[in-house]
């Protein structure tokens, strides 16, 4: 088999709206893995279905919202019974709102904990059977986590998204020692500045232009070039863990 062939493989990626999540599908299909799209707005997550399909790939959307363990369970459910037992889970569902600690934003806190921590987590309980059980087979098994660059620069107003993102980082490093021996590779990803609509729920005019500016200086990545490399490291034989890719555009230091 060659070592850039995802055929043979289902994966599921959460936060596939949009985005990396989106681009992620695209490229996993593109490869030959079979795709589970799961996020909140099924017309956009049908969007990428279809281009998968016009491509000739096998693609499945699922509503589903992170923050919520039932919704989760039920898309576990959905993609068990499409596509029987998932080997790939990308959980890169993420919100980045970054209003400084003295706003006191607690529904924001909660929202980014709920949905890029507990979110993760919700996602990880659903899968790890599958994992476990792919990787026991034979098969190869990967959880790639998309945590982000702020896990380990600072950038000011960012305290609360980029503790979300080091608990990312941490788990993704622990996870290693417990899955690793049972031959499910774990893979953190850390982009850096990604044009998507990440800043799009972010309610300041003012912290919008900010990350404007610094888009300007240090230039972006595109979704594709964060999904480009999730397909790199899912595509490497099975005894090669990638397990910590740090990505940014050139520029940004
Ligand atoms: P987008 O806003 O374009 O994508 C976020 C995706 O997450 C959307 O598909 C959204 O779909 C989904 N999502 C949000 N909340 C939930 C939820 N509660 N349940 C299910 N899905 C949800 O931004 P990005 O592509 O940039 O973000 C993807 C990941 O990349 C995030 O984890 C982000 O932190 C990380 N990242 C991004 C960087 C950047 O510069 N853009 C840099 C570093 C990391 P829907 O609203 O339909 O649910």
């Amino acid at each position: 088999m060659s070592y850039d062939n995802l055929s043979g493989r289902t994966a599921v990626v959460t936060g596939a709206a949009s985005g990396i999540g989106a681009a992620v599908a695209l490229r996993l299909a593109a490869r030959g893995a079979r795709v589970a799209l799961l996020a909140r707005r099924a017309d956009r997550l049908e969007t990428v279905v279809e281009k998968i399909r016009a491509g000739g790939g096998q693609a499945l959307a699922v509503v589903a919202d992170v923050t919520d363990d039932a919704s989760v369970r039920a898309a576990a459910d959905a993609v068990h019974e499409a596509f029987a037992t998932v080997d790939l889970v990308v959980n890169n569902a993420g919100v980045m709102l970054p209003h400084p600690v003295d706003d006191g934003r607690l529904d924001e806190w909660q929202r980014m904990i709920d949905t890029n921590v507990t979110g993760v987590l919700r996602v990880l309980r659903a899968f790890t059977g599958d994992l476990v059980a792919a990787a026991a087979e034979g098969r190869t098994a990967d959880l790639v986590n998309v945590s982000s660059i702020g896990a380990h620069v600072v950038f000011p107003t960012y305290a609360v998204y980029g503790a979300t993102k080091a608990a990312v980082t941490q788990l993704s490093q622990v996870l290693r020692a417990e899955f690793g021996p049972r031959d499910v590779r774990v893979t953190n990803v850390e982009p850096g500045l990604t044009e998507t609509e990440l800043a799009d729920h972010i309610d300041s005019d003012e912290l919008r232009e900010q990350i404007d500016g610094m888009l300007g200086t240090t230039g972006r990545l595109a979704a594709e070039d964060v999904a480009d490399l999730v397909g790199y490291v899912t595509s490497r034989p099975r005894h090669v863990n990638l397990r910590q890719v740090v990505v940014l555009p050139t520029r940004q230091v």
